[in-house]
């Protein structure tokens, strides 16, 4: 048989192992240690915002977030149908509702369909803008930066502001993807909105085993983040428990961050070897949807079309010991969110039934990504 290639694995061949030894000799493992703060300034300067709070799971980021834009209990959320779960169900747990929305062709959400929706079946008034089927408040729109690509954020802020919308951005597939050109040149994939959170969980461009990173706008509000994370301990350096609000266990600790900083030492070789291997592969004549022009993306995932053969082409790489995933079932489809409105969905459905993520790893080596190539080309 030939070697097994997987779809998206950890590479931990830098300092990793030093700094966990380090944490460890230094009895340092849980929600203190100096690589916390570390890693939260290594996070800041890849994606120039002044600083960044390291929590749990890029799913923890979220929740804080959305309670910090003020989304409130009973509350819509404009959030994508395409997209990983984990992006949907931190609205659920601030007691708000999803509205989904399509996507446009970079995967991510269509902002002119966010627009037609506020617009046409959504009331602005001075108390904010509210469904006119349920008169229920519309508080923010979550944009996902699906696969490392990001979303048309110019057109997104702009209804947002219009219409009076938090946005938080999920960029937890977007680390270090970043605008080339337009109004946002320069600006990476989480610092655009109010609140944008990263992850570090077993699949995504770099590890931690599991953990997040929110960055926002507000310092202010950033502070607060951190503050609820750790059960809302009134101040850091306060040794009375006093708790003056309801918090969560959502810190990141030092073992993570330990192999955090370790991970993102290596970014910019990750980046170059996920580019180089997507590049390789569509010099091999293999069809992988494009990025958006206007932006240098991190290459997290690469989208194989297969023209209406998901199934069959997953099943067939499998037999050649390659791994291989659909794309996300669209969440409004699934049991828990079946009763939420879906707003004229149809792109989403377009990639749903063609979409095919191949092998991207960063251990993927060169001989790799030519073997890819050939069974793919052998079975469509
Ligand atoms: C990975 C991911 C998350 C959640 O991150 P965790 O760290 O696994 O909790 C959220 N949204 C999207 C789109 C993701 O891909």
């Amino acid at each position: 048989m030939n070697k097994h290639i997987p779809l998206s694995v950890p590479n931990l061949k830098g300092n990793e192992l030093k700094y966990l030894s380090r944490a460890i000799e230094e009895e340092w493992v849980s929600t203190a240690g100096p690589y916390i703060a570390r890693f939260e300034d290594m996070i800041a300067k890849l994606v120039k915002a002044e600083k960044a709070v390291a929590c749990q799971s890029g799913t923890a980021g979220l929740h804080l977030a959305l309670m910090e834009a003020g989304v409130k209990r009973g509350d819509l959320v404009l959030v994508p149908t395409l997209t990983f779960i984990a992006a949907v169900n931190p609205i659920t747990y601030v007691g708000a509702d999803p509205v989904f929305m399509d996507c446009d062709d970079s995967l991510c959400i269509d902002p002119q369909k966010v627009r037609y929706f506020c617009e046409n079946e959504c009331e602005k008034t001075d108390g904010g803008l509210f469904e006119k089927a349920s008169g229920r408040r519309v508080s923010a729109v979550v944009p996902v930066h699906v696969f490392g690509n990001i979303a048309d954020m110019e057109s997104l802020i702009d209804v947002a502001a219009e219409f009076g919308l938090a946005v938080v951005e999920d960029a937890t597939e977007a680390l270090c993807s970043k605008f080339i050109s337009g109004r946002y040149a320069g600006r990476y994939a989480g610092t655009i909105g109010d609140v944008g959170v990263f992850s570090f969980n077993g699949n995504k461009i770099m590890t931690t085993g599991g953990g997040g990173m929110i960055v926002a706008r507000d310092a202010e509000k950033l502070a607060h983040m951190q503050k609820i994370s750790i059960q809302a301990k009134a101040g850091e350096s306060d040794h009375f428990y006093d708790h003056d609000e309801i918090g969560y266990n959502y810190r990141l600790t030092n073992v993570q961050a330990a192999l955090g900083v370790a991970q993102a030492e290596q970014m910019d070789e990750f980046i170059a070897t996920k580019k180089r291997n997507y590049e390789l592969y569509k010099e091999l004549g293999i069809d992988l949807l494009l990025f958006s022009d206007n932006v240098a993306p991190n290459y997290w995932f690469y989208s194989l079309m297969t023209g209406g053969r998901v199934r069959y082409t997953m099943d067939e790489l499998g037999k050649r010991n390659i791994d291989s995933r659909p794309i996300w079932k669209l969440i409004h489809t699934l049991k828990p969110y079946r009763g939420s409105r879906a707003y004229n969905i149809e792109k989403a459905y377009h990639y749903f039934d063609n979409i095919l993520n191949i092998p991207c790893s960063t251990n993927l080596s060169e001989d790799d990504v030519r073997r890819v190539a050939g069974a793919i080309k052998e079975i469509l």
